[in-house]
């Protein structure tokens, strides 16, 4: 008799695990992912969608047909509970009723849960700024940007802020992308005089993004990251406050604190797009018993615990090491249990920890981008692979972000012919002080910023519709 394999998500993760368990698993094991989305998104084109330059459409397909075409089972719900004694997980389908879906092995790929209420007034649903997280928001968002472009037209001046919503929020460099981008598209319409564009974020300086930053190589110069964001910023007349924790936003209103100082300051504003803290998405751990171990599995803003070193958080940022980062993303306690892309919890951020003189900590949390979700959900796949196929009975595959990089094309404007992007390429993700100099490899660490940027990401967006679609030659594309 076969195995069943249960995925949870179809985000970069969870698509890049099923595509690949589909391709090294047996006809007779079965691939099931859950997932409450009918359609796949493309996130970082929700970028151009949140400034009204791509219609959100273009960022998704319809996931039943690729399923069906690749021999995937597709349950539409939302996983409420992993029973992990009985290998069962309890679902919530989205036609109504529920399902207790069996496993022998089971990927967490749920992603972020956008904690918009750990700031008061944060968000789109329930505050006063919009998102561009999800694809209703990103278009919703597009449609605000647009009135806004409307009152610049009619000679008002308009107050932009674009960052992070929260001291210990992570993906600056979408935030960064979506600031960029709003500022070409004005500069484009002959507006940008009348926009005032503030970046407001949690990192200690610019271009940290997470990441503690990076000495990147530049036309033979090695450049600080922060430089390099600077000069960006300053072309294009952009304001910046960095250190920050928003403490609630009101409306036109946001307060926060910063490194510097606990006193509340204000930055008033008529559009406003901060991104919000991630945790991990409400799913229960439950034993045969009933018993509730969510907290014994998960730390505590809910994201799953995997093969990390956990105690190394309370080593202090001097001590940490690349060690520290797991490697298989198997859960210690359930081997048949792993997770995938930004649902698993790492063990401490990578950019130095401060707080602000009240010890309300402000870090930018570890970015865990789509290409990191995908080589983990494709390790993850190839070790569950091998395991059900008798070749090992402990994950075969590694992925440590202290031994893989990261190329990041942040956009700064769409345009085929004057848009741009910078080229970022990093190695490793986490740095190692104990190899490298500066952390990173100089001759793997480059960045650089033109419209050859653009037209790459303009064809990834095509590149990776088609290999999420699972298309004739999928798994050559890189992930
Ligand atoms: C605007 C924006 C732009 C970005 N640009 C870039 C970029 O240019 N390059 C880059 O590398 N990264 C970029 N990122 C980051 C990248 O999108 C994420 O790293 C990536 O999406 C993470 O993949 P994931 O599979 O872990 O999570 P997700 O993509 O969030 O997928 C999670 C999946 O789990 C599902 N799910 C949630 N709860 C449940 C549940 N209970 N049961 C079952 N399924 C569930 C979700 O519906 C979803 O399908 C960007 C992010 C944003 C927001």
């Amino acid at each position: 008799m076969g195995k069943r394999v249960v995925v949870l998500g179809s985000g970069f993760a969870g698509q890049t695990a099923a595509l690949n368990l589909r391709k090294h698993l047996k006809k007779t094991d079965e691939v099931i992912v859950v997932t409450p989305n009918k359609k796949f998104g493309y996130v970082p084109s929700w970028v151009w969608v949140g400034v009204g330059q791509m219609d959100v459409k273009e960022t998704q397909f319809d996931l039943e047909p690729v399923y069906k075409k690749l021999g995937i089972k597709y349950i539409n719900g939302l996983a409420k509970g992993i029973h992990v004694d009985e290998n069962y997980v309890f679902v919530e389908l989205n036609g109504g009723g529920t399902e207790k879906v069996e496993y022998d092995y089971i990927i967490n790929a749920t992603g972020p849960r956008l904690n918009y209420a750990a700031t008061p007034g944060l968000g789109p649903d329930h505050g006063h700024t919009v998102s561009i997280c999800t694809p209703s928001h990103a278009a919703e968002t597009g449609e605000e940007y647009l009135k806004m472009v409307e009152r610049m037209e009619r000679g008002e001046e308009v107050r932009m802020l674009i960052g992070t919503g929260h001291g210990m929020a992570t993906c600056q460099g979408a935030a960064y992308e979506y600031i960029h981008n709003i500022a070409f598209d004005l500069d484009e319409r002959g507006l940008l005089d009348k926009a005032k564009i503030t970046w407001l974020s949690n990192e200690h300086s610019l271009g940290d993004f997470g990441v503690g930053g990076m000495v990147i190589g530049k036309g033979g110069y090695t450049v600080s990251g922060k430089i390099f964001a600077e000069a960006s910023f300053m072309e294009r007349g952009i304001h910046w406050i960095t250190g920050a924790h928003v403490t609630k936003i009101e409306k036109n209103k946001a307060s926060y604190i910063t490194i510097d100082s606990a006193e509340e300051r204000i930055q008033e504003f008529d559009f406003a797009m901060l991104i919000p803290a991630f945790a991990g998405v409400q799913i229960k751990y439950v034993k045969k018993d009933g018993t509730d171990i969510t907290s014994e599995l998960c730390v505590p803003n809910g994201m799953l615990k995997v093969d990390a070193d956990y105690t190394s958080a309370a080593r202090g940022f001097d001590n940490w090491k690349k060690a520290d980062w797991p490697t298989t993303y198997q859960n210690p306690k359930y081997p048949n249990l792993f997770a995938a892309g930004i649902s698993f919890a790492p063990p401490h951020p990578i950019s130095k920890p401060f707080a602000s003189p009240n010890g309300t900590p402000i870090v930018a949390s570890p970015p865990r981008t789509g290409m990191a979700a995908g080589i983990i959900g494709h390790v993850v796949a190839l070790s569950i692979a091998d395991m059900i196929n008798g070749k090992s009975t402990k994950p075969t595959h590694t992925a440590s972000m202290g031994d893989f990089g990261a190329a990041c094309i942040a956009s700064m404007g769409k345009s085929m012919t004057r848009g741009s992007a910078a080229v970022i390429a990093m190695f490793p993700v986490v740095p190692d002080y104990e190899r490298f100099e500066y952390g990173r490899d100089m001759d793997a660490t480059f960045g650089d910023q033109g419209l050859a940027g653009h037209w790459l990401k303009a064809l990834l967006h095509h590149l990776f519709i088609y290999k999420m679609k699972g298309n004739f030659g999928w798994s050559l594309i890189p992930d």
